[in-house]
Parts: structure tokens; sequence; C-alpha cells
């Protein structure tokens, strides 16, 4: 077996120089005058069973990156492996029969669940779409797995308005359990709830986690819910990866001028620490005109001369930890 193969078997999934980008058309003719560089060239891998916490502001594209992972989106160039097996292209049947394996929890558990639809049917639904069970069987295992997020009994028979925000997160949670996938993509999965029930959502997700041999792509804004959640983490800025490390070493010891700026604006739980916050000046250049160079470069308290023409690329600092910046390299 090559090195190559080897790193395909032991992770779940293996993301490879990915793009994703957007036409701008223009002009009379509506031709296309440039792209929006939503992901720009990211490179990741998740291992079997962790959590990778995929963090950045809004805009940053690390929606955009867990959507074209998932194959909602079609990539613009790159390539996407799933145990081994080089997803990149797959359409028709073998496209759905991947959904089986991959799926996703999104951020606004209003919208996300079809209002007319009682909860027992969207819940089952992708079992009847996959042609999974018999109708008894089908209801017995919904019924099940509604009580297991922590739903009332008398749930299957509901609507999605008769049940509060929190409550609406476990029914997304238990649909993308329904077929016993591998991997989910968790899209801001607690950023539109209550903060006195953000923590209950989460640490539901961690206990089906480890229940359903489950690997997890967490996307979120807030560092400290990353934190609490994840095994290693990835920083995005405008579209590229700019740091990816073991959760504690990352909050411990952060690399680039972004994370540590990030980091810095956490609140102390203890007063006595007094760490002092990085205010950053200015705001996210437009992703359809992203800085040359470096893309942090306009507003980095450490620019060099150098990182208004040189890109980059992420380094290995050590065995866990690989950071984009030139002063690392
Ligand atoms: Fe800052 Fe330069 Fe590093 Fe970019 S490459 S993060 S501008 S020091």
């Amino acid at each position: 077996m090559t090195q190559e193969q080897k790193d395909r078997s032991e992770h779940l999934l293996q993301v490879e120089e990915l793009k994703k980008y957007y036409p701008v058309r223009g002009g009379f003719f509506r031709r296309k005058v440039g792209d929006v560089k939503a992901v720009d060239n990211i490179s990741l891998e998740l291992k079997r069973g962790e959590t990778f916490g995929l963090v950045g502001e809004s805009g940053c594209g690390k929606s955009t990156a867990g959507r074209t992972i998932t194959r909602l989106f079609k990539p613009t160039e790159g390539k996407i492996f799933f145990e081994g097996r080089d997803i990149t292209n797959l359409r028709g049947s073998e496209l759905r029969d991947l959904r089986q394996d991959i799926q996703m929890v999104f951020q606004d558990p209003y919208a996300s669940l079809n209002p007319k639809m009682m909860v027992g049917s969207i819940v089952s639904e992708p079992l009847v779409n996959y042609g999974k069970g018999s109708e008894n069987s089908l209801k017995q295992e919904v019924m099940d797995l509604l009580l297991r997020v922590g739903l009332p009994e008398d749930a299957y028979f509901k609507y999605p308005h008769e049940f509060s925000g929190g409550q609406r997160q476990r029914i997304g949670i238990a649909r993308a359990l329904a077929l016993k996938p591998k991997l989910i993509v968790a899209d801001e999965p607690v950023s539109a709830l209550d903060v006195s029930v953000q923590s209950q959502v989460l640490n539901l997700l961690k206990e089906l986690q480890a229940e359903f041999d489950l690997t997890l792509l967490f996307i979120a804004h807030d560092l400290s819910v990353v934190k609490h959640m994840s095994d290693r983490i990835g920083v995005m800025y405008l579209g590229n990866l700019v740091e990816v490390s073991d959760a504690d070493e990352i909050y411990i010891n952060p690399k680039h001028p972004y994370t540590q700026a990030l980091i810095s604006a956490i609140p102390q739980p203890d007063p006595r620490n007094k760490s002092e916050r990085i205010i950053l000046s200015g705001d996210v250049p437009s992703p359809q005109n992203p800085p040359v160079g470096c893309p942090f470069h306009p507003r980095c308290p450490q620019v060099m001369p150098e990182c208004s023409e040189k890109k980059p690329h992420l380094k290995e600092v050590n065995k866990e930890h690989r950071v984009s910046c030139l002063l690392y390299e």
C-alpha cells in the first residue's frame, strides 16, 4: 500500500485544494467579469470519529466550504475523498447513495423543517426515500430516535411550530441521524438558539457522536463553542484556511495573527486573567476582490513588506499544527 493510499484509508474525509467560486456577471451581454472566491484553495482532512471545528467570521466561506464538501454545491476545483473514494464529481444515483453517509444539520431550525409535515414524517422521510424498513418498524425506529434526542413521546404527531427553537434543532438532528450517516456537517447548529439551550444541544451532539460513531465537521463563528466541541480546529479567513491545529494547542499557542486576535476576544471567566485584546482595524475585504499577497495583510498587526506581494501557504510548525503566514516560512 502506498503512503497516499494509507492516508486515504486512515481518514474519513480528505479535501485537497478545494475552490468554490461564483461567477460575477456584468455589462449588456452579462459576460463574466470576475469571481467571488468564497472558498479559495483549502485542504483539510477528518480522522474517523473526530470533531473538526471550522471557525471564522461571517462571510469567511466556512458554510460554503461545508456545503461543497457534502456535495450540496459543486466544487469549482480541487478534490474531495470520502473513505478513500473520489466523490468530487459524483452525480445521479452515486451522489444519492453518498447522501446516506453524509448528512447536514443546518443553522436555522425554523427554516430547515417543512412546516406542513408532522415531525414523524419529517424524520422518517429520509428512511422512506431510501426504502429502509417496513411501515411499522419505521415508525418505532423514528419514535426511538425522537426520544433519544430528548423530544417528548407525542412529538411524532406534532408540527414544527409547536416546538421551541432548541426542540426544533433536536428534530433536525434526529432527521440527520435517521440514515445512520458516518459524517455529519453541522453548520452553526446553535447560533440561532438562546444561550440557555445552546449547551444542551451541544452536549446532545457530543453524546450522539460517541453513541453513533460519528465524525463531525462543526462549523461556527464562536470560538468558545468550537473549543467545547472540537478535537482539532481550522481557522478560515476570506476563503482561506489560515491555521489548523489540535484544539488545546490553538488556544494556548495560536500562531496566526488572525487566530491570535480571535482568541484574544474570547471573554475570560477569571477576571485576574488580564490578557490584552487585539483589535483588528478595517473590515474583511470583498471575496470578489481579495488583496494580493496574504489575504489578511490589510488588517494584520504584524504585517511585513513582503506580505502584500507573496501569498503564504499552510506549513507545518509541528506535527499537529499548520499555519499560513510568512512569519513562519
Ligand atoms: Fe500578517 Fe504577513 Fe502573516 Fe499575513 S503573512 S498574517 S500579513 S504577518
